[in-house]
C-alpha cells in the first residue's frame, strides 16, 4: 500500500529543527510493550504454525458492530501449554474454545466437542492457555468468539462504518499500519500466514460483501441478512483480509484463463468500465517480468473504494477517481505518470511483491514498497520503452529523504520511512546497471520471484540469493543502500596539469566497491571505485566529466 506520503509532504516544508527533533525521538525511543509483543516472533508465536482460519461474522451497519469467530487451526512445532494471538483490547472476547472432534484417533467420524479455554490480555495481545500439553507435530483447532465496534483510525481507516455518496452503506477494511488485530482476532504478524482460509461475512440484504478468493455464493439467512462466502486457496497475510461492503456492480472479463472481476458503485460504473480496462495491461507487463499471476485460482479483482488504494490480495482497492496519474497528479513530475492509472499499476503490482513474496517482519517493509514502487518503472518500460522507463524511475529522486535507513529495527511492529518506496526503487535501478547485462537482469528477477513466491522472507534471504546466483559480494552495496542512511558519494579529485581523476566512494560501509559509468553521456567508460583512491588518466576537465547519475543513484562530489 502507500502510506505516510502526505505526512511526509508536510515534513519536506516544515522547519529542519522539527524534522531533526521528531527522528531523534522516533530512533532513539525504546518501543512500547505493547510493540514488543505485537512485533516480537516470541516463543508463544514460533511455537505454532498457522495452517488455516475461516473468519465468519456479521456486520451490522445500524449498529456499527461486528460479532463472529474465527476458527483458527495450527499444528505445534514445539510441546507447549500456551499461543499468542492478537486483538484489540476495545473488542470483546465472548469465548475461545478448543474443538475435538470431526474424528477419532482412528480417523473414525467422531462427534464434535468444545471446552472452554483460559486466556490473559495485554495490551492487544491474547494469551491462550490450554489445559493439556499440546504436542509437537499434532494439529489442533480454536474457535475465536469475538463482538464490539472495531475502531477507525489510521491513514486509511482500520475499520470504517462509511456511507456512499448517495448515501447507502460503504464499509471497508484497510489495517496494514493498525494490523488486522484491530478488527478480527489472528496471529497478528507478517511471519506466519496460513496456507488457506474461508471468509463468511453476513451483510443486511441488498449490500455485497466482495473479500479475497474465490466467490462462493451468498446465502440468504432468512433474516434480513445475507451471507457472502469466499475462499482463499493461497497463503494470505492478515492485513490483506477484507472485506468491502456496499451497493456493489459487478462485471466480468477474463484474461487468457485468469478470471477478472470488477466491483463498482452504480453512479460510477461507466468510468470504472472505461478506467479499470487498464488492468489487463497492467497483468500482462507483471507476468512478462516475473511470471503467472500469483493468485490464478482465486482470480483477481479490482474494487472501488473511498479511499487511495490497497493492495488487499486478490481483491485490490481502487480509489483513484477514475483518473490517470495519482489524485490527478503527475506523480514523479516527468510527464509520464498521467499516461495511466498509478493506483491500478501500484496496488495491483504488489501481488507479486508483497502478497506474493512477502516481508518476514514489518522491518524490511522495503520487500513490498520498494520492490513494488520498482515495479512501477517496469510497467513503465514494457508499455513506453527503456528511455521513459528510466525517466519515470529518476523522477523518484526528488521525493528521496535519506534521513534514516530504509530497513526499520526488527521484532518491535517498527514503520520503515518514505524513503523504502523512491530510494528503494532507485536503488534496485542501480543494482541492473551494477549486474550491467539486461538478459541477465530479466532472468535475475523472474528467478528471484519465482524462487521467493508464497514466502515470507527477510532483506538476508534476498541478498543471499544475488549472491549466489551472481557470484559477487553485493551484501555491501545492499547494506549501504538499505541499512545506512545516506547514498554512497562518489568523490572526484582532478589535476588538470597531469590530466589525472582521483575517485573513491565515501559510503559508511566497509569493503563497499561498486562499478559507475563516468566520462560523457555519449561515450561511458566503467570505472570500479573502492573506498581507496585510485587515479586515471582524462581528457575531460572537471565540468565536462560526468557520472550516470540516472543508471546508479549516487551522489557526486568534485574538487
Ligand atoms: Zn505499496
Amino acid at each position: 500500500m502507500l502510506r505516510n506520503i502526505r505526512r511526509s509532504i508536510f515534513a519536506l516544508i516544515a522547519p529542519v529543527a522539527i524534522i531533526t527533533t521528531s527522528l531523534a525521538q522516533t530512533t532513539q525511543q525504546p518501543p512500547t510493550h505493547a510493540n514488543i509483543l505485537r512485533g516480537e516472533y516470541g516463543r508463544y508465536r514460533a511455537n505454532n504454525d498457522l495452517l488455516f482460519y475461516h473468519l465468519d461474522i456479521r456486520v451490522d451497519p445500524e449498529r456499527k458492530f461486528v460479532s463472529g469467530k474465527n476458527t483458527i487451526r495450527f499444528k505445534m512445532l514445539k510441546d507447549d501449554t500456551r499461543i499468542q494471538l492478537d486483538l484489540y483490547d476495545n473488542l470483546k472476547i465472548d469465548k475461545i474454545e478448543q474443538v475435538f472432534g470431526g474424528k477419532d484417533t482412528n480417523g473414525k467420524p467422531s462427534e464434535l466437542r468444545a471446552i472452554a479455554l483460559k486466556y490473559e490480555r495485554d495490551s492487544g495481545a491474547v494469551f491462550v492457555n490450554f489445559p493439556e500439553t499440546l504436542k509437537a507435530g499434532r494439529i489442533y483447532t480454536i474457535d475465536f468468539h469475538y463482538s464490539g465496534t472495531p475502531q477507525t483510525i489510521g491513514r486509511f481507516g482500520g475499520f470504517t462504518f462509511g456511507k456512499d455518496p448517495a448515501g447507502r452503506p460503504w464499509i471497508f477494511t484497510a489495517c496494514e499500519g493498525e494490523g488486522a488485530s484491530i478488527w478480527w482476532p489472528n496471529k497478528d504478524q507478517w511471519k506466519d500466514e496460513v496456507e488457506s482460509m474461508r471468509l463468511s461475512v453476513a451483510v443486511p440484504n441488498g449490500l455485497t460483501d466482495v473479500s479475497n478468493g474465490k466467490f462462493m455464493g451468498a446465502t440468504d439467512l432468512h433474516d434480513g441478512y445475507t451471507q457472502w462466502n469466499w475462499l482463499i486457496q493461497y497463503p494470505i497475510n492478515n492485513y490483506n483480509v477484507s472485506v468491502n461492503i456496499g451497493k456493489y456492480e459487478h462485471w466480468s472479463e477474463r484474461l487468457n484463463d485468469l478470471s477478472l472481476d470488477f466491483y463498482a458503485l452504480p453512479e460510477d460504473l461507466e468510468r470504472a468500465k472505461k478506467q479499470f480496462a487498464q488492468a489487463k495491461g497492467m497483468i500482462e507487463a507483471f507476468q512478462h517480468y516475473f511470471g503467472e499471476y500469483p493468485f490464478k485460482k482465486d482470480g483477481y479483482k479490482l474494487i472501488q473504494a473511498p479511499y487511495s488504494g490497497m493492495e488487499h490480495q486478490s481483491a485490490v482497492t481502487y480509489g483513484n477517481r477514475f483518473a490517470n496519474g495519482y489524485l490527478e497528479r503527475d506523480w514523479t513530475g516527468v510527464g509520464i505518470s498521467p499516461r495511466f492509472d498509478f493506483i491500478i499499476i501500484h496496488e495491483s503490482g504488489h501481488e507479486w511483491f508483497g502478497n506474493s513474496v512477502t516481508g518476514a517482519d514489518r522491518s524490511d517493509m522495503w520487500i513490498h514498497e520498494g520492490w513494488t514502487t520498482y515495479l512501477e518503472c517496469l510497467y513503465v518500460e514494457y508499455m513506453y520503452g527503456k528511455a521513459d522507463g528510466l525517466k519515470y524511475t529518476n523522477g523518484y529522486q526528488a521525493k528521496v529523504q535519506n534521513q534514516r535507513p530504509i530497513i526499520a529495527p526488527r521484532g518491535v511492529n517498527a514503520t520503515p520511512p518514505q524513503d523504502q518506496y523512491f530510494k528503494g526503487a532507485l536503488f534496485i535501478n542501480t543494482l541492473r546497471s551494477v549486474i550491467d547485462d539486461d538478459r541477465r537482469w530479466w532472468m535475475l528477477i523472474k528467478n528471484l520471484y519465482q524462487h521467493f513466491k508464497y514466502q515470507s522472507i527477510m532483506t538476508e534471504d534476498m541478498i543471499d540469493y544475488f549472491n549466489r546466483e551472481t557470484k559477487r559480494n553485493l551484501t555491501p552495496i545492499f547494506n549501504q543502500y538499505l541499512r545506512h542512511t545516506a547514498i554512497p558519494r562518489l568523490e572526484l579529485k582532478f589535476d588538470d596539469t597531469a590530466g589525472t581523476v582521483s575517485y573513491r566512494w565515501q559510503v559508511d560501509e566497509q569493503g563497499f566497491e561498486m562499478p559507475v559509468r563516468v566520462g560523457t553521456r555519449d561515450n561511458w567508460q566503467i570505472i570500479r571505485p573502492t573506498t581507496e583512491w585510485k587515479t586515471m588518466k582524462t581528457s575531460l576537465k572537471k565540468d565536462a566529466f560526468q557520472v550516470a547519475t540516472d543508471l546508479y543513484f549516487v551522489d557526486v562530489s568534485k574538487s
